[in-house]
């Protein structure tokens, strides 16, 4: 390059590197700070230039640590922490991350090693992006959870139970082992709604579903599969499990007082359980199977588990 540029770019370069919306910094072969621009000396929380030119990477990493300011350096242990960087820092020839500050402000770092052994540093102001990115994550997540989830009971919704029946079933198939599908329907609900009203009714309806949470594990799947219905997948679990889990439920139910509007109202539920031991059948066989004996618990009196033979 003629001398007369090399000249030029070299003013214009060094303005630019001092003014720019960038932080850059340069350190030497022993770590120490030869030029640091107004943007990376505030993200490290210091408060001018002047004072940075001569530390190390160590020192300015001990400052944010020690004061809470500038980056977040999330550690119980400082110097395995720097020894870490350290090893990062020296052993890339190029290298970019994220880093949040105290102050709530995200930077993209990007390090390159030139000349041997110098590190320049760029840091760009990316805070925006990153809150647009958190806000998309909690709507996603919002979105999720209203495509899966009935909006009374809280508890999945029909497709998703019969989504995540599925997938369980697979699993219970692969890995051998039973499972068990409990078909749930309230007794006489229709005249719950006539005798108290809609409102009432549909407390009630919140009332169970927490109620045969409660009694589940961790693992079962629960879905409001039609008005006053609702389905069980327990995975994992023998026949006489299914049963006693089936039980306890029933009983629960109807041991439970529901408050609304001044009444003090009892339900009762009727319960048919399809057991599928290699978990090899259809899905839709199971359903099948668990709604049929679900009719003979209504047929047989209602209040009542009967479990296919
Ligand atoms: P059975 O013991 O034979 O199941 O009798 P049942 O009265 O429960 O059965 P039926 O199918 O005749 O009535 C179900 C009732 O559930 C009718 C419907 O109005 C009510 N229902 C369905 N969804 C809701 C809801 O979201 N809220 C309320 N409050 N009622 C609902
Ligand atoms: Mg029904
Ligand atoms: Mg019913």
């Amino acid at each position: 390059m003629p001398e007369r540029y090399s000249k030029q770019l070299k003013a214009i370069f060094s303005e630019f590197v001092i003014d720019t919306m960038n932080g850059i910094m340069v350190f030497d072969g022993k770590d120490q700070i030869i030029f640091c621009n107004k943007v990376i000396a505030e993200m490290y929380g210091l408060i001018d230039c002047s004072s940075v030119y001569g530390k190390t990477f160590n020192q300015m990493a001990a400052h944010c640590y020690h004061t809470n300011t500038g980056i977040i350096i999330d550690t119980d242990d400082l110097d395995s922490w720097l020894a870490y960087a350290k090893d990062k820092r020296r052993g890339q020839q190029y290298r970019r991350f994220e880093v949040d500050l105290h102050d709530g402000r995200w930077f993209l770092i990007s390090e390159q090693l030139v000349h041997d052994d110098y590190i320049v540093m760029i840091a760009t102001d990316i805070t925006d992006k990153k809150n647009a990115e958190s806000r998309l994550t909690e709507m996603s997540k919002e979105l999720f959870l209203l495509a899966t989830t009935d909006a009374l009971t809280n508890v999945f919704n029909r497709r998703h139970f019969m989504e995540q029946a599925l997938t369980e079933q697979k699993r219970c198939q692969r890995e051998k082992f039973s499972y068990a599908l409990l078909m749930l329907d309230l007794d006489t609900f229709k005249a719950i709604n006539d005798n108290y009203g809609h409102a009432c009714g549909d407390t009630v309806l919140v009332s169970i579903a927490k109620m045969i949470k409660k009694e589940l594990r961790d693992y079962d799947l629960l879905g409001r599969i039609g008005g006053e219905e609702f389905a069980i997948l327990l995975p994992n679990t023998s026949r006489k499990s299914a049963l006693s889990i089936s039980e306890r439920i029933r009983c629960s139910i109807e041991n439970l007082n529901i408050e609304s509007k001044g009444h003090s109202i009892k339900a009762t539920v009727s319960i048919g359980v399809a057991f599928d031991k290699n978990a090899d059948k259809p899905l839709e066989d199971v359903f099948l199977i668990a709604d049929k004996f679900l009719y003979h618990a209504k047929e047989n009196g209602r209040n009542q588990v009967v479990l296919c033979d």
